[in-house]
């Protein structure tokens, strides 16, 4: 495995690179992180992950600061998994002096994380885009846990005609249902267990439209009823969203995206699914 940390030797490393899949990350990895490297493996000739805190993607009173790193335990995962180039590029790299271009996304990158966090989708997309000149793999994985994410790079891939196939991997959970996220390592074990309502309410939705329950707005309704009964938690939204434009909609169709985000004491955690209702 070849570590690299400026742009120069990851270009001259994909060089040597067949077919390669990539992987971005914000490192800390777990196995949400490691299902998608796996799958690129699998996928792709060759596989590179980044690990890269973006900090134009924090908002200012956000965790910049304090957003969990483990470089070493993050590179004996990433051999465990057999990656073939890490990119850890620092943030100097990444953005020199006199970096000033930055991508608009438009609607999509407008509701639910976008609303609660301006600029995010921003930063977002210009770090990825950057990072898919940089190394221009043929796929690149992205995690369903973060749907609005994988909307926005979507869109950001066709509107620029990025040469990348896009690839979405599934949001990978605790037997409990607690979606990973490097964010759960802020919790107490007692908000811990609190946040698998989180799980609780979404599957509650589903089971609601399997059982012929179409209308969003009482899903809405039983999943804040889900989520208000546990003790220290402030719901930002809960959404039943087309899945492609993520406008709100008001009964099920053929699919919806149903997704919240929630203050668990001081952490801030999201969580979504995917529901067919026909
Ligand atoms: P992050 O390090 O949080 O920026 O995540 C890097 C990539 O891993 C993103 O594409 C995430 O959507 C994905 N990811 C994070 N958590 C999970 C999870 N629990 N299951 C699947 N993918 C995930």
């Amino acid at each position: 495995m070849k570590q690299v940390k400026t742009i120069q030797e990851m270009r001259a490393a994909r060089r040597g690179l067949p077919a390669p899949g990539f992987v971005p990350t914000m490192g800390f990895l777990h196995e949400g992180h490691l299902s998608l490297i796996r799958r690129a493996k699998a996928e792709c000739g060759s596989v590179v992950v980044s690990i890269f805190v973006n900090p134009t993607q924090f908002g200012v009173n956000e965790d910049l600061s304090r957003y969990p790193r483990d470089a070493a335990h993050d590179l004996a995962l990433l051999a465990g998994v057999e990656a073939d180039v890490v990119f850890m590029p620092t943030a100097e790299e990444i953005y020199p002096q006199g970096f000033a271009t930055s991508i608009d996304v438009g609607p999509v990158a407008e509701p639910l994380e976008g609303a609660m966090r301006p600029g995010h989708f921003s930063g977002v997309a210009t770090v990825v885009t950057k990072l898919l000149n940089i190394v221009q793999p043929e796929r690149a994985y992205f995690g369903q846990k973060d749907a609005q994410q994988c909307v926005v790079i979507r869109r950001v891939v066709a509107d620029l005609n990025i040469p990348v196939e896009v690839v979405i991997g599934d949001t990978v959970r605790n037997p409990d249902g607690l979606a990973l996220s490097s964010r759960n390592s802020y919790l107490t074990d007692e908000e811990r267990r609190r946040a698998t309502a989180l799980s609780r309410a979404l599957a509650t939705a589903r089971q609601m439209v399997e059982g012929g329950e179409h209308r969003a707005s009482v899903l809405k309704d039983a999943m804040r009823d889900i989520l208000s009964s546990e003790e220290g938690f402030s719901v930002d939204y809960i959404s039943v969203a087309d899945p492609v434009a993520l406008n709100e909609v008001e009964s099920v169709g053929v699919e919806v995206l149903v997704s919240m985000a929630v203050r668990v004491g001081t952490v801030r955690l999201i969580d979504n699914a995917l529901i067919r209702g026909s």
